[in-house]
């Protein structure tokens, strides 16, 4: 239930920094358009305005009779033109004609502060204008020119609005996007806590299991003081059996946790791998024949691998225990090892109790066992396997386990 609040929390808090990089990302996006879009369709009326100041310039330092007759395109139609006195009164309002005059301009006032800079002037909130003020001593004190930019603030606001829907919808998308975003993030993030949890759950029970037996039987030992060593070897064996136990569990919890945390590095070296099977199985072979098991070993030749020596030989120690832990007398054990398809191949088969058909991936995960009774007697807590698929895949090989006909199990591992 706590679980389940704080992955809620975290998802929504995904959620939020996904939607405002989101917001942010296209915020960002529309301004750098439209400022785009902006300049662009200003800049034909910006270059118009300079080039005409640059005529007026010329007209200041060298007067002719009639300026514009001298260039040969002549004076833009677009452009109004108005001379200010220094008191800002316009003195040349029978040139920009009656209608514009008295209709806009006669209640216009001059502004300085913008002297030398293109700006935008926006007259009676409906007619835009570029606008650029300079001085101009020759026929007043500044000179105006204002460039009507109507259809271009028609664009520029279509486009803006275009855009800004078009934002708006993007991020009404992005919310739905962050939302399943952050649910596709969370799903890893729960599978392995769960996967934690549940492994913390199952090693404490394995760890709490021969703790019990361990302090029944000291507690025993404690009520009868007197009695000699000799006459309680049942519950001093027992406790040993399991204090084994509980150490061989806690490292291989060791194992697994480094695993997890890719702590554990791998020596690789070129090992001669006929002669680690043989190194690892002799001692097999003898406990094999003390309980009544055939064991064969088949090298078909030489070969060499690039791996961890002592790796290989751990995940051979858990196969061939467990051909051991899984056989009865009478039944065979074979190892064999050869160059299936250019590739080490190495097989550990059984003529023992076999695995249920369609468990075969489940053996390979942690605290599997087939069947927890059986397993508890021949003291596995289904560790070996999740350990030796951990070193398969570490050296980047293959692990696959089939049904030994007419019974037992085939382990095969190619490297
Ligand atoms: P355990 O320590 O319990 O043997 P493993 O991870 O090595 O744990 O194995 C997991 C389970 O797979 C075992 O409990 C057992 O049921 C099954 N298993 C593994 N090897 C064999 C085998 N050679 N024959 C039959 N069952 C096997």
């Amino acid at each position: 239930m706590y679980n389940q609040k704080l992955f809620r929390r975290e998802q929504l808090k995904f959620m939020a920094f996904n939607l405002i990089a989101f917001t942010i990302i296209f915020t960002l996006f529309s301004i750098i358009i439209i400022g785009q879009v902006r300049s662009t369709l200003y800049s034909n009326a910006d270059r118009e305005l300079r080039s005409f100041t640059e005529r007026v310039e010329q007209f200041e330092s060298n007067p002719p009779n009639d300026a514009f007759d001298r260039d040969p395109r002549g004076p833009n139609p677009r452009i109004i033109v108005i001379h200010w006195s220094k008191e800002g009164k316009i003195l040349n309002e029978s040139e920009i004609g009656t209608t514009l005059f008295e209709n806009y301009f006669s209640r216009y006032t001059l502004e300085t502060s913008t002297l030398g800079d293109i700006t935008n002037l926006v007259i009676d909130d409906t007619y835009y204008f570029r606008s650029l003020l300079v001085n101009d001593t020759s026929v007043g004190s500044y000179t105006q020119l204002l460039i009507n930019t109507d259809a271009e603030q028609s664009i520029l606001d279509n486009f803006t609005r275009l855009i800004t829907w078009f934002a708006a919808i993007f991020i009404l998308l992005s919310i739905l996007a962050s939302y399943l975003l952050s649910k596709r993030m969370m799903q890893p993030i729960i599978r392995s806590w769960n996967k934690q949890a549940e492994f913390v759950e199952n090693a404490s029970h394995e760890l709490r299991t021969p703790l019990t037996i361990i302090q029944n039987k000291l507690e025993l030992l404690l009520t009868r003081p007197d009695v000699r060593i000799a006459e309680q070897i049942e519950p001093i064996a027992l406790s040993l059996s399991e204090t084994r136990r509980l150490s061989k569990l806690t490292s291989d919890l060791l194992t697994l946790a480094r695993a997890d945390s890719a702590e554990t590095q791998l020596d690789t070296q070129l090992v001669d791998l006929g002669h680690l099977l043989l190194e690892v199985c002799t001692p097999y072979e003898e406990i094999a024949l003390s309980q009544d098991k055939a064991f064969l070993l088949t090298v078909n030749g030489t070969i060499y691998v690039s791996a961890d020596p002592v790796r290989l030989h751990q995940l051979m120690i858990i196969l061939l225990d467990n051909a051991l832990k899984y056989t009865k007398a009478g039944d065979t054990i074979s190892v064999m090892l050869t160059n299936r398809d250019q590739k080490p191949t190495i097989s550990v088969s059984d003529t023992g109790i076999g695995i249920q058909e369609g468990h075969e991936n489940q053996i390979f995960e942690r605290f599997y066992r087939e069947d927890t009774a059986r397993t508890r007697d021949t003291g596995g807590a289904g560790l070996g396997l999740s350990i030796a698929k951990w070193i398969i895949d570490a050296h980047a090989g293959t692990i696959q386990v089939e049904a030994n006909r007419p019974s037992g199990t085939t382990f095969t591992i190619t490297l």
